[in-house]
């Protein structure tokens, strides 16, 4: 562990702890935000002590990606939520989101800090250590993956930035540099399995022994990590955040079961039912969307953020001694179909045609009959085969009676051969309207 007084502290503890801090934050947001001063003041709270700690917290309205982009003006791109002045701020990122056009994320220094310090926590946990050497594959840019790169200055690594879309390059760099990890999409992780075995080459003999996955879903599912882990021969582990509240919230151990909360005394983390809104507790098992509020920051922070990532999480103890709740990311709400009354993820769908390996491939596509969230039966779904597999109907039949059974969703499946669907070197689409 980086910071094991931190991150093996009893959770109580901890909650104690955001608690102050929790209360300092709402004091903060009603002195310096106009934004937090106009909600909170339409939901009847007009101090802090009125809105009282952590356990009065699902009292608090939720705030929305897009009520917090209407505020922005000329005067002031990042929105009403805006608390630090011109002079503090250091950083400023964009977010490219998944809808609409992106966003400015600004940070103060201590922000900036915080960030780093969470990412570090997330990315160590994976069991990469000081003096070994990660490849990176993200192009940080405009990006607030950049600030996730600066963690493994912290943890002690030595980086090498290969950047997206030139595989070659990366390879080069794996086969001549020796690294002991990767870290890259996890689309982009299962495309170079291919690419490599295409060209004769075995990553699966290279020095990488970690592979560290985040940017979008799909780490987590066992059948695609088991795909990866036998690709590269090493260990998958995931992170996950989200660009307007801070990156790499969220890392995976290796027990692998679950991520932890890195930004555990920076962010406080709640469930809410997604289509309701409201709390859900977080008890072991629990599903519902994640919802974020900062403790700590200082430019622009987020109260109640809805993050539209739909996870289950883990309270069970962990053998490596962190404590906490553990999340595992189910898909992201804005991928969320609703099938006859049904929550269909199609990350979810993927998991479990991955299960036929190798008679298909595990790229899938869904493709919804008509626009919009709700869907009649049959969910098309095209199902690529595995290399040299046959388009048999009685595979075709199989995934959809297990696709019945494990998400109760009726499907109709098409198989397709190998190398129809789009291979993606960033993130892929598992959903085309
Ligand atoms: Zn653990």
């Amino acid at each position: 562990m980086l910071e094991p007084g931190v991150e093996a502290r009893p959770w109580d503890e901890q909650l104690a702890l955001d608690d102050e801090s929790y209360r300092a934050q709402l004091a903060y947001l009603l002195e310096r935000s106009s934004f937090y001063r106009a909600k909170l003041g339409a939901a009847g709270v007009e101090s802090a002590q009125e809105a009282g700690g952590l356990g009065e917290i699902a009292r608090l309205p939720l705030t929305e990606k897009r009520e917090v982009k209407e505020t922005c003006t000329a005067d002031n791109p990042f929105g009403a939520h805006l608390c630090a002045s011109a002079s503090e701020i250091v950083r400023i990122y964009s977010t490219s989101g998944t809808t609409g056009t992106p966003s400015f994320v600004p940070l103060t220094a201590g922000d900036f800090e915080n960030w780093v310090a969470t990412s570090a926590r997330s990315y160590a946990a994976s069991g990469v250590t000081a003096g070994q050497r990660i490849v990176s594959t993200y192009n940080a840019g405009p990006w607030v993956a950049g600030a996730a790169l600066a963690a493994f200055d912290r943890i002690g690594l030595c980086h090498i930035p290969v950047g997206t879309g030139n595989s070659e390059r990366l390879v080069v760099a794996i086969e001549r540099l020796r690294p002991e990890a990767a870290v890259l999409t996890p689309s982009y992780a299962a495309y170079l399995v291919e690419w490599a075995s295409e060209r004769g080459v075995d990553l699966a003999a290279s020095t990488v022994e970690r592979v560290l996955v985040a940017g979008e879903p799909g780490g987590g599912e066992p059948a695609f990590r088991a795909k990866l882990e036998a690709g590269w021969g090493g260990l998958v582990t995931e992170a996950m955040g989200i660009g307007d509240i801070g990156v790499s919230l969220w890392g995976e151990c290796e027990q692998q079961d679950g991520m932890h909360f890195g930004a555990r005394g920076f962010v406080h983390a709640e469930l809410v039912d997604p289509e309701t809104g409201a709390a859900v507790e977080l008890r072991d098992g629990a599903r519902g969307e994640l919802v974020l509020t900062h403790l700590r920051h200082r430019a622009a922070p987020l109260l109640r953020f809805r993050t539209r990532d739909h996870v289950e999480v883990k309270t069970s103890p962990c053998r490596c001694g962190r404590t906490g709740p553990r999340v595992r990311c189910i898909g992201r709400t804005d991928d969320m179909l609703i099938v006859r009354g049904v929550n269909v993820f199609p990350s979810a769908v993927r998991e479990v045609v991955s299960e036929f390996a190798p008679r298909v491939s595990g790229h899938i596509l869904v493709r919804p009959r008509v626009p919009g969230v709700k869907q009649d039966p049959p969910l098309p779904v095209t199902v690529e085969l595995g290399r040299d597999a046959a388009p048999e109907d009685a595979l075709a039949e199989a995934i959809r009676a297990r696709l019945r059974n494990v998400l109760v969703v009726q499907t109709s499946v098409e198989l397709v051969p190998w190398g129809s669907l789009r291979r993606s070197e960033y993130k892929s689409t598992l959903v085309q309207h």
